[in-house]
Parts: C-alpha cells; structure tokens; sequence
C-alpha cells in the first residue's frame, strides 16, 4: 500500500469541517486529508431527501440515529438527529439563516474569550453570504453561501400554508437559551460506537417554568383574535389538558429537541477550568489537534446554529492559513 503523509487531517465533511477543508486545501503546497463516515455525491446529484428544504433529517441512511438516554427524567428518550453525508447536519436541517446575535458574542467576551466582538464576527458573517437584498452595511454580496429572504412565490408549501393561513398554525415554544446543562460521554473506546446523551431537560427547574410561561402565553395568542378566528384546534398539549400541574406534566412528556445542541468542548479563557479549548480550537494540554465545529462554541446561541459555526470554521481557517 502506498504511504501517504498529510499536513492536515479533518474529521467530518460536516458545516465547519468542509469549510476548514476548502480553505486549508486552497494552498496546493498543503496537503489536507479530509474524512468523512457518510457518503459523497456530486454536487448535482444529492439525493431528494438532502436538497428538499421541507423534509428535515428525513432519512435514516444520512443519519447517526442517536438518541439520548433521558427517560429517567422526561419518561422519554429524545431522538438526536445529526447528519451523516458530506454537508454534514447543513445537509439535513432546516436551512433556516438566523446569525447569532450580539448579545451572544458580548457573552463570549464577558467569559474572557478574546477575538469574538461582534465587529469582527459581522466582517466574517458578511463575507461568508451571497445575497442579493437588505442593506450593505449588514450583508455580504460575494460569498460562497447565497442566502435568500424568501418571497412569497418561492415559500415552500408549509410555509404557505403558514402564510395564508389556509392550514395549520403553529406556534410552537422553545426555550432557546437554557440554564440546564446536558452531557454527552464516551460509551466506548471503539469510536463506531455511540455516545451516551444526556439533555438533562428542566435539570434547572427555571426552564421548566420558562416553557409553561410560553405555552400559556402562545395560547393566549391563539385565543385572541384576529387570530383565534383563523384557529381551528389547538393540537398540542389539547385544550383537554388544563393549566397547572396537568400542563406542567404534559410538557414533560411531549418535549423534543430543537435540534441545535452546541458547547460540548467548548472554548473559553486560559483560566476557565471549565473550557477544552482556546479562542481557536485549540485542545488544552495537547500539540497539534484542534476541535472547530458547533461543539466549541462557549455557549449555545440565541439562534439555530449552521451560519455560526460556518463562520467559526472561516475565522479559525483564516487564521490557520496567515
Ligand atoms: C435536523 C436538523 C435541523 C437543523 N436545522 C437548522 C436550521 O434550519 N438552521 C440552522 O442554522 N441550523 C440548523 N441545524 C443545526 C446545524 O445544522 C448544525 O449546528 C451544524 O450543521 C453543525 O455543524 P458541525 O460542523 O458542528 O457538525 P456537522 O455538520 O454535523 O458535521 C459533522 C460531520 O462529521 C462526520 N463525522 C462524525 N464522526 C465521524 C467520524 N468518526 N469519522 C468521519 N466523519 C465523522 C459526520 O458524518 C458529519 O458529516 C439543524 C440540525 C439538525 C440535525
């Protein structure tokens, strides 16, 4: 077998690891490995099931299929979907944009983490999109990502639906900056095996109280007008489960994931004992191996996660390549 030797070996062709591989490889001089467990496709012929927009995590052939182990706390194990195909979790989820906002990076700083003000962080969000709208103070006009503001043509059926209100509406709740604090641990030294998973949903009782007060406040919506006159039932948790303790264990029972877990080794200060790795993924304690993906983000964000971690991959490869 032919020996070969790299100067840089990437785990995963997912959203931050395809990004590192791109530019990393830009220079021909470096030789970059890139490996991936999911399969590859041209870039035209992605399967249906990747490239439709409304089927979200919808195969178990481009899946992980995890699933956490909270059925102690919640009477249910939650799914964790995570993509398994070149793309990565961008080639499964939602496709929605949202950057962080702000008032996540101005926490990031109040943890120490230098390099992440929210001027810099807006350099790089712009550079990374291709859009044709809004203003140029905000958007980037050339980068690899077009990112669209939809209008009412191009919305997919749902969101019509959503729009014209001539089906469902949902409201759904979702506590998006939890006090709660999940763990992920290693089942096994062989690494094909899965991971043990742990939410921990509503481990601080505030999140709990955070998503009753966002039921009952959604509700209140939805029995209001003009809305309520376009409200044909409330589908979940039913207007048979009453306020209270039956909502509170109706919660419980139903939750799902919001699909955007973060901060698994994440980055902080040289004097945070709590961080794996520096302001640059870098592991502590280890020469030469980086982590750069979602799990490094300190905390988690306000916001679905894809353009942030795409934006922490171009910002650690910049720096890589200076
Ligand atoms: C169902 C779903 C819907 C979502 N919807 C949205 C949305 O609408 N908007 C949004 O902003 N965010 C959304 N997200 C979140 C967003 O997609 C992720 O935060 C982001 O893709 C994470 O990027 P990553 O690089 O950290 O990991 P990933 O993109 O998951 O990449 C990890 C890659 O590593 C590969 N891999 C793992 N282990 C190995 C191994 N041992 N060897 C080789 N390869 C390996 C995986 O197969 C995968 O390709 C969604 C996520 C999911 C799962």
């Amino acid at each position: 077998m032919m020996k070969q030797a790299f100067d840089v070996i990437i785990v995963g062709a997912g959203s931050a690891g395809a990004v590192l591989a791109a530019r990393l490889s830009a220079d021909a001089r470096r030789r970059v490995l890139l490996l991936e467990a999911g399969p590859n496709f041209a870039p035209n012929s992605y399967p249906t099931v990747l490239t439709d927009a409304n089927v979200v995590a919808g195969s178990p052939t481009f899946d992980w299929k995890y699933h956490t182990e909270d059925a102690a706390r919640l009477g249910h194990d939650v799914p964790v979907p995570r993509g398994r195909v070149v793309g990565g979790s961008s080639a499964v989820n939602g496709t929605v944009a949202i950057r962080a906002r702000p008032a996540d990076f101005a926490r990031w700083a109040k943890r120490g983490i230098e390099g992440w003000s929210w001027e810099t962080v807006l350099a790089a969000y712009k550079a990374l999109e291709n859009t044709p709208t809004g203003d140029d103070a905000w958007h980037g006009r050339r980068g690899p990502l077009p990112i669209r503001q939809r209008t009412a043509e191009q919305n997919t059926p749902a969101m019509r639906a959503f729009v014209e209100t001539g089906g469902a509406i949902v409201l759904a709740c979702a506590v998006v900056l939890p006090k709660s604090v999940g763990q992920l641990r290693l089942s096994s030294r062989d690494p094909r095996a899965a991971p043990h998973i742990h939410y921990n949903f509503f481990d601080d009782p505030v999140d709990l109280d955070r998503l009753v007060e966002a039921v009952r406040l959604s509700r209140k919506i939805g029995r209001t007008a003009p809305l309520s006159d376009l409200v044909d039932h409330e589908m979940a948790p039913g207007s048979a489960v009453g306020d209270g303790e039956a909502l509170r264990a109706n919660i419980v029972a139903n939750v799902g994931a919001y699909l955007h877990p973060t901060s698994t080794v994440p980055m902080g200060a040289a004097t945070d004992p709590t961080a794996v790795v520096d302001a640059w993924g870098k592991v502590r304690g280890l020469r030469a191996l980086r982590v750069v993906d979602a799990s490094i983000l300190p905390e988690i964000p306000s916001v679905p996660t894809n353009v942030t971690t795409i934006m922490v991959a171009e910002r650690i490869a910049a720096k890589l390549s200076a």
